[in-house]
């Protein structure tokens, strides 16, 4: 049969369809019930024109050196996450607390200063903390942190780490890229946001009992703006030592967090959903069950 105009005209229609929906991404979003602590899982699909990955307080350096090292070994495993959510369309915000002049006049930085104002709908918080808005820990949504960090969570064995400022810009092994934008202020995220009408935010980076929650770009700002959130519970860590209450080992402390965050603010996924492979591991997580 020869092929009608009509023929080939839905065989374009459809072709398009199909390759729309392979577009979008597919990430595997776990809960965590309030009431029994159960894990659930449900599969979404994000336009990646509508969502953000932000990245946040990836510094070079932490004053606790155990932090730091942490950091190192994860940035090459989340700089790929990251090149892989770039490719499928995601806007990546790099948002480096406190060491945004580092970037003055480059692309990344321009590109957050020069986004349009935008009125958020509920008011953005602006009680500081470490130099920054901050969004406290808030009994309205959540329970109170599942570890004790109130000794600032240096993990070394032996003697502490002094706390100090000890970074200077983002990690160099976290690319920046053209199209990226880099900022660590609440309006300039939401001025960004509202420019591309992005709806999705997806959180990564350190530490999530302390900035990735409380941060004005982060988990509690963004979940009270109304986006839909994700927490990459594989691309993080916490400020937790094991020495303090609950008593658990480092890895088992940032797992309470994650569920904690699960329970009362957003789903997590992992960096499989953007890389195809295995989420993330530090190697001094020598525990058995996967993440
Ligand atoms: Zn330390």
């Amino acid at each position: 049969m020869k092929p009608t105009p009509t023929l080939l005209l839905a065989a374009l229609l459809a072709t398009m369809t199909i390759s729309a929906i392979a577009d979008d991404l597919n990430l595997n979003l776990r809960s965590t019930s309030k009431e029994d602590g159960k894990t659930s899982e449900e599969t979404v699909s994000w336009k990646p024109e509508k969502t953000a990955l932000i990245i946040c307080d990836m510094w070079d350096d932490h004053w606790c050196k155990s932090a730091a090292r942490r950091v190192g070994e994860m940035a090459p495993a989340l700089n790929e996450t990251v090149n892989a959510a770039r490719e499928k369309g995601v806007f990546i915000i790099h948002a480096p607390s406190s060491v945004v002049d580092f970037y003055e006049n480059t692309r990344q930085r321009k590109l957050a200063q020069e986004a349009p104002f935008a009125k958020a709908p509920t008011k953005l918080s602006t009680s500081p903390r470490w130099g920054t808005a901050w969004c406290w820990t808030d009994p309205e949504y959540e329970a109170v942190l599942p570890i004790d960090d109130s000794d600032m969570g240096c993990s070394c064995k032996g003697e502490k780490c002094e706390i100090r400022e000890a970074w200077s810009r983002q990690i160099d092994l976290i690319e920046l890229k053209e199209g990226d934008a880099l900022t660590d202020n609440g309006q300039e995220t939401f001025n960004l946001l509202a420019e591309r009408g992005i709806d999705n935010v997806i959180l990564c980076g350190v530490h999530l009992n302390m900035c990735v929650l409380g941060r004005p770009f982060a988990i509690r700002q963004m979940v009270k703006l109304n986006k839909n959130v994700a927490l990459m519970r594989d691309m993080t860590d916490t400020m937790y030592n094991p020495e303090r209450p609950p008593g658990v080992d480092h890895f088992t402390g940032t797992d309470l967090v994650i569920a904690h965050v699960e329970k009362y603010w957003c789903p997590s996924m992992t960096s499989a959903d953007f890389t195809g492979k295995k989420p993330f591991r530090f190697e001094e997580d020598k525990r058995g069950a996967g993440k």
